[in-house]
């Protein structure tokens, strides 16, 4: 989908026309200059004057799929009443950029026309008063358009906005159901839908076998030839390697003829397959599919929509679990892996295509999966949970750094990281907070982006970075759940 925002500038009759038009053609330049540097287009839409104006042009946002959010300014002063039967049906994310033409004051130039003209200081307040009054989600942005730190905020939440269009149309593939017992990774799936619109289902793992039985020995040929230009072949075992080619060709035929952009398997539920999909599902994560093991739909749709937010609409962000630690005093880190798992996005080098025995769950032979370091840099994990009656995404602040052991015989994907404020006090507020041992762990999502899109889905946000306290934090969720039960 080629996803688009639309500029709305509010205004009124009062100015003369004139004064119009010139809002009309600093709306299009300012959107026109937006749209070389935001990552995606900004389109001038109007110039509104009257309650009839908004409300088709709302109207017109809910409907055209490529607009995925409004961008609202006030040049002039826009009374706000004529907002209301706009903003009360608007459907789309919406971002007030409270910005204004010029950067400066001019001394000689300042008189009663210029007031006219450049009215936003007031008419922005005006405008967000009623937002403020009909408890819109929204995002507020200040500062001069031209201003990079102002492009960059802008540009995170369309990123953030885009997140909310494609989780609106996220159709999860599950094979097989959750890991026996296991109760994080279980969750309402009417919320889901209802909330953040995820329609997620079930397919036999007996007709993804079916599909597997009918791939070509010239499919499977192909892509292995892909795979030998994307990745060091680190094993004699060409096999392992074309069984997961078979398995992937099987599972994107599958996932792509039903339009669906995340899947969950399960190793206890295997049925009929020799090996765990490992090589074949990090090879459709680099494609940008969501993925979720032990039958975790949650953490396989929230992968597919924070990469579907990240760069270029495909950013690095993977399917981490947290392992082990490394408590020595000083050197505080956690170990994140999979079994098999882990998305190449993330890889810090050329990731090794390695076969080696899976000890659990139901493997015949010994399944193909790359190999590799997370790469260092800031970053943030992600997990999104079902506290009954109502759903909490948490997100913690971490900095990846490069794994400081080789740990030669660790048969997996890696990725070591610091996590704020403190390994400890940061174990301490995610298991207060109820977070998953399985997350998303992103590089190119912030903890903002996050923020505005728990926001715009109505949801809970729960916030772990340099600040954060156990004592703040159990307060915090204390209120949280209070304002949760009365909304
Ligand atoms: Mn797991």
């Amino acid at each position: 989908m080629n996803y688009e925002f639309w500029f709305v500038v509010g205004s009124q009759f009062l100015y003369g026309p004139e004064v119009l038009e010139t809002v009309a053609a600093r709306a299009a330049e300012m959107a026109a200059e937006l749209s070389k540097v935001l990552p995606y287009p900004l389109i001038y839409k109007v110039t509104a004057k009257t309650n009839k104006e908004i409300t088709d042009v709302v109207k017109e946002a809910n409907y055209d799929d490529h607009c995925a959010g409004i961008v609202a300014w006030c040049h002039t002063f826009s009374p706000s009443k004529m907002w209301i039967n706009g903003l009360a049906n608007l459907q789309k994310p919406y971002c007030h950029l409270a910005t204004q033409y010029n950067v400066e004051i001019p001394n000689e130039e300042i008189d009663m026309d210029f007031m006219n003209l450049n009215q936003a200081a007031h008419g922005d307040r005006e405008h967000g008063f009623i937002a403020a009054r009909l408890r819109m989600p929204r995002k507020v942005i200040a500062g001069h358009w031209p201003d990079k730190t102002v492009q960059k905020r802008l540009g995170d939440w369309m990123k953030a906005a885009v997140g909310v269009a494609v989780s609106k149309e996220m159709k999860v593939m599950r094979f097989g159901d959750n890991m026996r017992e296991v109760a994080v990774t279980e969750g309402d799936k009417v919320e889901v839908q209802t909330k953040l619109g995820w329609q997620v289902n079930t397919w036999a793992v007996g007709d993804l076998v079916k599909e597997m039985n009918a791939v070509t020995d010239a499919e499977i040929d192909a892509l292995v030839e892909v795979y030998k230009a994307s990745y060091d072949i680190a094993t004699d075992n060409m096999d392992a390697i074309r069984y997961q080619a078979r398995e992937e060709i099987a599972m994107k035929k599958m996932l792509d003829a039903e339009g669906c952009k995340a899947f969950s398997n399960t190793f206890q539920d295997l049925y009929g397959m020799e090996q765990l999909p490992g090589l074949a599902s990090q090879h459709l994560m680099a494609q940008g599919y969501g993925y979720g093991g032990e039958g975790d739909w949650k953490v396989s749709a929230m992968t597919a929509i924070l990469k579907a937010m990240g760069e270029n609409g495909n950013g690095a962000s993977a399917f981490m679990e947290d392992y082990t630690y490394n408590l020595v005093p000083g050197a505080e880190y956690s170990l994140g892996a999979h079994m098999l798992e882990v998305c190449p996005s993330v890889a810090a080098g050329k990731p090794r295509i390695e076969t080696h025995h899976l000890g659990i769950g139901m493997n015949e032979k010994d399944p193909a999966r790359l190999v590799f370091e997370g790469k260092e840099g800031d970053a943030i994990v992600v997990s999104l949970i079902d506290m009954g009656g109502r759903l909490r995404l948490i997100c913690q602040d971490i900095h990846c750094v490069k794994p400081i052991l080789p740990m030669p015989n660790l048969p997996v994907a890696r990725v070591m990281w610091q996590a704020e404020p403190s390994l400890t006090t940061g174990v301490e507020c995610w298991i207060t907070a109820g977070g998953a041992h399985h997350t998303v762990l992103s590089y190119d999502v912030s903890a903002e982006q996050m923020k505005d899109w728990a926001n715009m889905m109505d949801i809970e946000f729960v916030h772990i970075g340099k600040d954060t306290t156990v004592e703040g934090l159990e307060k915090e969720l204390f209120l949280n759940d209070l304002a949760w039960k009365l909304k």
